[in-house]
């Protein structure tokens, strides 16, 4: 537990890096919904709209002229909306010429276009963060896709990455350099990386 977060050893023991050469980033696609947005969201994908046009399928923009932007789920609260029913990729996904979606925010943010990467909730998968209904904690959950997701538990493996490593970037985004070194002390892994790699190798 660290502030008031209930966090899943999973993060700290489990080992993960996605290779997207083998899942093609399913966890754009085939969902129970669009990508869940934090409250600032919305407001933020309004904003940045106009500078990703240009990075999104004529599809996309014909679905979100018709759904809007965001899109209310009954489930998960404001999420991104996606082509035709739930079960199809998200309005903001993009194959490239090797199959592999790809955000169009995340590539206008590397382009320099604009200064938001993604939704967080998109950023920090596959940990999940399950707010409290009762108001006592938060949870902090791994949850990697059964079937899409296992080349990266293979690729962990092989690399000797934990999840929380992994997501060094998107914790800090979210929770703050004070947290991630607190989770880090929390795993008790004082041992750096290489060393750990020499250790398994
Ligand atoms: S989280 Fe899973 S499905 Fe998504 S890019 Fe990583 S390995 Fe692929």
């Amino acid at each position: 537990m660290i502030d008031n977060l209930l966090i899943s050893d999973d993060v700290v023991e489990r080992k993960f890096v996605c290779d997207l050469s083998k899942c093609k980033g399913a966890c754009c696609e085939e969902g129970d919904a669009g990508a869940p947005l934090e409250s600032e969201e919305p407001d933020i994908i309004l904003e940045m709209y106009e500078k990703i046009k240009p990075y999104l399928t004529k599809a996309a923009i014909a679905e979100i002229e018709k759904k809007g932007k965001y899109v209310y789920n009954r489930e998960f609260g404001w999420v991104t909306p996606t082509l035709g029913n739930d079960k199809e990729i998200c309005v903001y996904g993009k194959r490239d010429e090797r199959g592999i979606i790809k955000c169009a925010f995340e590539q206008a943010y590397y382009d320099g276009v604009i200064s938001w990467k993604k939704p967080i909730s998109c950023h920090l998968y596959p940990i999940i963060i399950e707010k409290s209904k009762k108001g006592s904690f938060d949870r902090m959950n791994y949850e990697p896709r059964t079937k899409a997701c296992k080349p990266a538990c293979v690729q962990g493996e092989k690399l000797q990455v934990l999840v929380y490593e992994f997501l060094k970037e998107p914790l800090i985004r979210k929770f703050g350099q004070e947290f991630y070194n607190a989770l880090e002390q929390a795993a008790g892994l004082s041992i750096n990386p290489d060393e750990r790699r020499k250790i398994a190798s």
